[in-house]
């Protein structure tokens, strides 16, 4: 399929530094996969990390970090621009015009925002932070996104994107398409402190992709398993189990035996762990090297950045170029 016929998708995250596991299985996994099928752009949210903390000291270091882990994972940025948000002023200006399409009631339903005002104890949140969703939609459009993988939780901003693409076509002229959400597969892996918990470097409950064997062994140590399998040839439920998650993720050809040796009490906890523990470092191996060659040349990375800024910059001043002719602005 040529360039010019695929589908355009934007993915991005805020710069949180090295990631995790989660953040594999959450998404990289998946847009390493689209890349082959789809048109992708890949956005260092550093705008959207201003909604949250104002302290930009690490912001650097943070995209850094996280795209190293990007590159390492598999995004090929040659196919995929890597690009940070603040380097590209469209978004700020697209998200201008986008909030004049939306009401400030409409944002203050929206159930992520709820969620982040209720877990992160925000008692007045901030003009730019419940307008966080309207700088997405701008982040999107402005690449005139076809499709968004996102998780079951971010289903309401790709809705409220959906909305503002709608207004803005009906009031002026047909300059965006409807985003449709692509959901991720498997969405959710759960921390090290429990089988119902997300996994989240904030919560100290993570395996990160850079961690070496003795992190994970030591880290996997410490993690809860089944409380009914008290004694080691008690049966014990894997289900239940976050270890078996992992297992089911990362050494899946094992599934079977460990859930028969789990449930007949003949496999032990300790010994099970060490085996998942080997799975995830032998699957972590080879993006370690790879993270390694980066580490060691961050100029590389600077300058796929800079590439990455260069070709979303013309995507974007095309955009603004056909949303001003369809306002007649100037
Ligand atoms: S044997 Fe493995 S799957 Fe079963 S409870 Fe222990 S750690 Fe979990």
């Amino acid at each position: 399929m040529n360039q010019q016929s695929k589908k355009t998708i934007l993915s991005g995250m805020r710069p949180t530094g090295k990631l995790h596991l989660g953040h594999w299985t959450g998404a990289l996994e998946n847009w390493v996969a689209l890349q082959e099928e789809y048109h992708n752009y890949h956005l260092v949210a550093d705008y959207h990390a201003l909604t949250t903390s104002l302290d930009t000291s690490e912001l650097h270091q943070n995209t850094i970090d996280m795209v190293v882990d990007w590159l390492a994972g598999g995004i090929d940025p040659a196919r995929s621009p890597v690009f940070r948000q603040s380097q590209i002023k469209e978004h700020t200006e697209l998200h201008l015009i986008f909030s004049m399409l939306i009401t400030k009631s409409r944002l203050e339903r929206n159930p992520s925002i709820k969620e982040q005002v209720r877990d992160l104890e925000i008692e007045h949140i901030t003009y730019g932070h419940l307008g966080y969703p309207v700088l997405q939609a701008a982040d999107i459009l402005l690449y005139r996104g076809a499709l968004v993988p996102v998780g079951e939780d971010q289903l309401s901003h790709v809705e409220i994107t959906r909305e503002i693409a709608r207004r803005f076509n009906t009031t002026w002229d047909e300059v965006f398409p409807e985003p449709e959400p692509k959901l991720t597969r498997f969405a959710r892996l759960p921390g090290l402190d429990g089988k119902d918990k997300k996994m989240s470097k904030s919560m100290g409950n993570a395996l990160l992709m850079s961690d070496g064997p003795e992190e994970v062994a030591q880290k996997l140590r410490k993690a809860p398993t089944d409380v009914k399998k008290v004694r080691r040839n008690d049966p014990g439920r894997p289900d239940v189990c976050l270890i078996f998650t992992y297992h089911e993720k990362f050494n899946p050809d094992a599934v079977p035996e460990v859930r028969e040796g789990c449930e007949s009490g003949a496999l032990g906890c300790v010994d099970c762990k060490k085996r998942c523990g080997a799975a995830i470092s032998e699957f972590l191996a080879p993006h370690i090297e790879r993270r390694r060659q980066y580490e060691e040349h961050p100029e590389r990375v600077e300058e796929i950045l800079r590439d990455g800024e260069a070709r979303a910059r013309t995507t974007a001043q095309e955009t603004m170029s056909a949303v001003r002719d369809a306002m007649k602005l100037g």
